[in-house]
């Protein structure tokens, strides 16, 4: 299996005729080798157009969807950006290359180690990773540029709405655990909220203090 042509293959037949045109983040999701945030035996499938599971009922969310959610961030190098769900860590490899530092929150200790080596082995540095619940945000990094939440939340937790700073982007997918839409909101520099739906989607849930509980 040739990962770059592989590679090559899923950003020109999902990325970008989809519509993706942030040329950064085209460049970014060239670069980053998305079967190393997956298990050996699902290494040939790490291309294709879908989600894969990482193991502990979790899952690396489909690259089309990566794409959409980071391209509503509109990163331009320079930004704080906070993720809830490291899951595999490949969102966060993306947003480490387009942004100045990533702080990503992952509740499940397994996925966060195994994250880590991952981005430490692609030689990110610039990404911090905290096993904690991330509906609660990250206070002490506070304010982010950008915002992105992996997991299907109930609504949108208050806390991350706080943590967002003037002009900041939040991406977060909003619903049921069985379906979502996902959901824009930009924090204007006056602290007013626009919020604009962007399309329905399906991840797994947010299992949080201002998420679902884990029983649920
Ligand atoms: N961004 C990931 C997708 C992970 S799936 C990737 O690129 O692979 C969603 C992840 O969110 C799961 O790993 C799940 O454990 C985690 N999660 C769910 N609720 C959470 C919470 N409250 N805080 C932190 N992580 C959470």
């Amino acid at each position: 299996m040739n990962f770059d042509v592989a590679r090559r293959r899923m950003v020109e037949s999902q990325i970008i005729s989809r519509g993706v045109k942030d040329r950064r983040l085209i460049e970014a999701m060239l670069k980053v080798p998305r079967h190393v945030f997956v298990e050996e035996a699902m290494a040939a499938q790490a291309y294709s157009d879908t989600p894969l599971p990482i193991g502990e009922k979790q899952t690396i969310s489909q690259p089309f969807m990566v794409a959409l959610m980071t391209e509503l961030l509109e990163l331009a190098g320079k930004e704080k950006v906070l993720e809830i769900g490291t899951g595999s860590g490949y969102q966060a490899a993306i947003l480490a290359t387009l942004a100045d530092r990533v702080y990503t929150v992952e509740r499940i200790r397994p996925l966060a180690l195994r994250a880590r080596k991952a981005l430490d082995s692609l030689g990110l540095l610039n990404v911090n990773i905290k096993i904690a619940d991330g509906t609660l945000g990250w206070e002490e990094e506070a304010p982010f540029d950008a915002i992105i939440v992996t997991a299907g939340a109930p609504e949108i937790p208050d806390k991350l709405l706080d943590q967002l700073g003037p002009g900041g982007r939040l991406v977060i997918p909003v619903g049921t655990q069985f379906e979502q839409v996902l959901v824009r909101i930009v924090k204007r520099d006056d602290g007013s909220l626009v919020k604009e739906q962007v399309t329905g989607c399906r991840f797994v849930k947010l299992v949080g203090r201002f998420g679902w509980s884990a029983e649920d």
